[in-house]
């Protein structure tokens, strides 16, 4: 079936969306908080205008937003450096902390140790860094995608200036020991950052239990707006970072640009939102997944992408034997899902998250990832077991 007549028959079709991971709806609290942010009778106001009442009152939402954030990861409202999103939060810490430190010292020697399954916000950023000369080392995961703290160990050197590994998978959802890893960099001068975009809602975010220095979050997974994020910088003791925009000198001098109020607050309400519902919602997601994950599992020559257990709540990555995953995606009109990331999907190229834990490239080709997230019901999954085991009984004849 060609793209346009899948479109054709999407408007008269239920479609159910399972694919939260690539981005979420904006809850509609959220919604209605940045609603009021934006018209005259509204909280308009550029939050820098000191001279007068609509200035402080924007000021006001902002660091309101900027603590809602900060209690989501235990962390101090100063700690955190508003961004355009998680890409650029990644951006500013890797390029931050290696500019820093050449702008003291011009011909220091940086080693980077992340991962080869890290999001490409981080891989491309890490290419460009090796052109500027600086080492790289990426681990590799086990067969479950894991990446264990005793790699970091070993691949440490004198001149490891910072560790950088996602909290969460994107593609499988398995979850970094993040907090083991802190653990043993407290005797090193390496700072550690943690891509945490994947992870808020769905696994605890507490910098202090993971001796994180550097985080990266973005709104749009966790039921905020898209093109708002938050990079959280530790004070104590202060994890530096070069500006990568120059003017103005907001947010402290590491990110110029006037703070988007609405966008701001909508991230803040979300947060607040992922911070108070975080225990059901894991239960909820849990249920949901297992019980989908079960169900296609029974179908036979069905195969688990990730560790089962070691994994958020929300995400399921299946291969599908004999099948081939853009002709699945095609066939399945009727519930939204992704063969490996969004990022990637405009490319035919096999996932390179599953190739990396070895799956075979049909395999890697037949691997489709299915995220759950607040708004699925017990119904839907009924839906989409019935939808899925349909279509795959069908293209397996
Ligand atoms: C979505 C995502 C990003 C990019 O975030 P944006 O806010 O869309 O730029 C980075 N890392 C991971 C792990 C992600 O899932």
């Amino acid at each position: 079936m060609t793209r346009s007549a899948c479109l054709i028959l999407g408007i008269c079709m239920k479609t159910l969306y399972l694919d939260y991971a690539a981005t979420t709806p904006v809850d509609p609290a959220v919604a209605e908080a940045m609603t009021a942010c934006l018209t005259m009778d509204g909280n308009f106001a550029n939050p820098a205008s000191r001279s007068h009442r609509f200035g402080w009152q924007a000021e006001a939402a902002v660091e309101k937003a900027r603590r809602q954030v900060a209690d989501l990861l235990a962390a101090d409202p100063r700690e955190i450096v508003w961004t355009s999103g998680a890409t650029e939060s990644d951006n500013l810490a890797l390029k931050g902390v290696v500019e820093y430190l050449r702008s003291h010292d011009p011909g220091r020697r940086c080693h980077i140790i992340s991962s080869c399954i890290e999001h490409k916000a981080i891989l491309d950023t890490l290419k460009w860094l090796q052109q500027q000369g600086v080492d790289v080392t990426l681990l590799s995961p086990d067969a479950d995608g894991l990446i264990h703290p005793q790699q970091v160990a070993d691949a440490l050197r004198d001149d490891t200036v910072l560790v950088s590994l996602m909290a969460v998978n994107n593609e499988l959802g398995t979850v970094t020991d993040i907090a083991a890893i802190g653990a043993l960099l407290k005797s090193h001068a390496a700072l550690l950052h943690v891509d945490a975009a994947q992870a808020v809602g769905k696994v605890a975010c507490n910098v202090n239990v993971w001796g994180a220095d550097l985080v990266s979050l973005s709104a749009h997974k966790f039921y905020g707006p898209k093109g708002v994020g938050a990079l959280y910088v530790r004070r104590q003791p202060l994890a530096h970072v070069a500006a990568q925009m120059h003017g103005g000198g907001h947010e402290r001098g590491m990110r110029s640009g006037t703070l988007p109020t609405h966008q701001l607050v909508g991230m803040g309400e979300a947060a607040a939102l992922a911070a108070a519902n975080f225990e059901a919602d894991v239960i909820k997601l849990s249920a949901l997944r297992d019980k989908l994950e079960n169900a296609l599992l029974d179908l036979g020559g069905v195969y688990v992408n990730g560790h089962r257990q070691q994994r958020s709540p929300a995400h399921m990555n299946l291969s599908f034997d004999g099948l081939d995953g853009e002709i699945l995606l095609a066939s399945l009109a009727q519930v939204a899902v992704s063969s490996g990331s969004a990022c990637t999907s405009a490319s035919v190229e096999p996932s390179y998250v599953l190739k990396a834990i070895g799956r075979s490239d049909a395999l890697a080709h037949a691997g489709l990832r299915f995220s759950l997230g607040r708004f699925v019901t017990d119904e839907d999954i009924d839906f989409a077991i019935e939808h899925v085991s349909r279509v795959v009984k069908a293209l397996r004849k």
